[in-house]
């Protein structure tokens, strides 16, 4: 490998959001123009620094393009997708020939015009660099596989974990298995199982953790390159909205194919034991409080930015204040308004306060407490496995019984501890702490949790995948359907 080009565009698209995803939501979270491995710390930044210290360990020349990722949100604005994939196609051809390309990218990203943004972007590449040019891609697995994205990727990896702990190492294989490519040593072929099915896998524990195993005790077979399970992602509306499984082989397309139906089988066999669920709000709520030992740790899965929804509804904290129950802490809300008067304030001061549900329907109605601010950091972040997420400026308020809140100007959903802990917050003394995240919270905080419990709270993001409200995705999936292959 003598040049290899390098690039990342994506987020992870909520169609049935009402939030536009423009270009401050993106300068929020990752802008980068081709400095992103020197200066970011973000998630999906990770992918580009691997492939550069790679490829500079073999003396290759690096041209790094436009690095942007937008916590997700609602469709994206049509010209901020297409200004920033020409970015990254006038690089491309400035750039040109190179031996390799290598994109970091969501997978479920869509654009006003683009239900495929990854596809669209994978084949302008394409047509560019030519058939010869080793094109390698890594997704998250909540990502919508496309017939654009199969064909025009030689090499596709996928996150194999939920939370996303492994981007750094799914990087290495799109690096291993593109330049094993480039030199002629292999010849990666891909063939796809569709699941029929719309659903999640939590990863770390029960029989996903042992579906993530047998995916990489595969791997080391007869020429099995690499096995991925896209999950799919349930609130974006596009026609390829299933989960589906991913299988590299080198250049035994067959075995791939069996390979593939194969687990599929395996995956479709366990779904009930791997499909989540959760609590109601006042289940999960009565378990934490009368548990011996706290802190018991409840997920708000009907609030989670980080797939779109807007990281402000109120209806677990409703239920909290009308029950009158003791050292609870949650967050973090998404709520520039309540920052903006509580910095004005100041710390120490004491005043009612409008909190969260604004942003829509979906946000439930804001809850009016008497709050005194107890900490302000400007300019805060958390990491997330081993990148870091930006929260802008966060305070720490605290209303009656002991009730601690955390709210922030910057939406993104609860990483880790930390977040609370860098504001003063003693979370170890808390008996419940609500956070806001479907299941990335899980790395962070099942080290310091007595418990943790799913709550099926309503919001943007219901949990129902039996009802949700496709108009583009029309092929039959369970749970909807019994039995979608027939
Ligand atoms: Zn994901």
């Amino acid at each position: 490998m003598k040049k290899l080009f390098i690039a990342c565009l994506g987020t992870e698209t909520n169609t049935f959001s009402n939030m536009p995803t423009g270009e401050q939501t993106f300068a929020e979270t990752m802008l980068y123009h081709g400095d992103a491995t020197e200066k970011s710390d973000e998630l999906f930044a990770a992918p580009l620094k691997v492939w550069r210290h790679r490829a500079e360990a073999l003396q290759a020349d690096v041209v790094e393009s436009l690095a942007a990722f937008a916590q997700p949100a609602g469709v994206t604005v049509r010209k901020v997708y297409e200004d920033f994939r020409d970015e990254i196609l006038t690089d491309l051809k400035a750039a040109a020939p190179v031996d390799a390309v290598m994109l970091s990218m969501h997978g479920a990203m869509v654009a006003d015009g683009y239900d495929d943004c990854e596809g669209d972007l994978i084949s302008c590449c394409r047509d560019i660099v030519g058939p010869d040019t080793i094109i390698g891609v890594e997704l998250d697995l909540h990502c919508s596989i496309t017939n654009a994205i199969t064909e025009g990727a030689d090499v596709l990896v996928l996150f194999k974990e939920y939370p996303h702990i492994d981007a750094a190492e799914r990087a290495e294989e799109v690096f291993e298995i593109s330049l094993a490519a480039l030199r002629g040593e292999i010849k990666p072929v891909l063939a796809v199982h569709d699941l029929k099915m719309i659903s999640m896998w939590r990863t770390p524990v029960g029989e996903a953790a042992n579906i993530v195993a047998r995916m990489t005790e595969l791997e080391g077979e007869d020429g099995v390159l690499s096995v991925s399970l896209a999950h799919g992602f349930p609130w974006g509306d596009v026609p390829d909205a299933s989960a589906k499984v991913l299988v590299m082989t080198d250049g035994n397309p067959g075995l791939a194919q069996a390979t593939a139906d194969q687990l599929g089988a395996k995956i479709w066999s366990l779904k009930d034991q791997t499909h989540p669920t959760g609590l109601t709000i006042d289940e999960a709520l009565d378990q934490g409080m009368q548990a011996t030992k706290g802190p018991v740790v409840l997920a708000d899965l009907g609030d989670n930015a980080g797939v779109g929804a807007p990281s402000d509804s109120t209806f677990i904290l409703q239920r909290i204040v009308e029950r009158g129950l003791e050292n609870v802490l949650t967050g973090i809300y998404w709520d520039p308004v309540s920052v903006r008067f509580c910095m004005e304030a100041g710390v120490g001061a004491e005043f009612d306060l409008r909190i969260g549900g604004k942003v829509g329907v979906a946000s439930g109605n804001p809850v009016d407490l008497r709050i005194t601010v107890k900490n302000i950091l400007r300019d805060a972040r958390q990491p997330f496995a081993k990148s870091f997420a930006p929260l802008g400026n966060a305070v720490w308020i605290q209303a009656q019984n002991d009730l601690d809140l955390l709210i922030c100007d910057n939406r993104c959903q609860t990483f880790h501890p930390e977040a609370f802990t860098q504001m003063g917050i003693d979370i170890m003394a808390k008996q419940v702490v609500v956070v806001k995240s479907t299941q990335h919270f899980y790395s962070g905080f099942a080290p310091i949790a007595a418990d943790i419990l799913y709550v099926s709270a309503p919001g943007a993001i219901p949990m129902d995948f039996a009802n949700i409200e496709f108009d583009k995705f029309s092929d039959a999936y369970w749970p909807r359907d019994e039995d979608p292959h027939s």
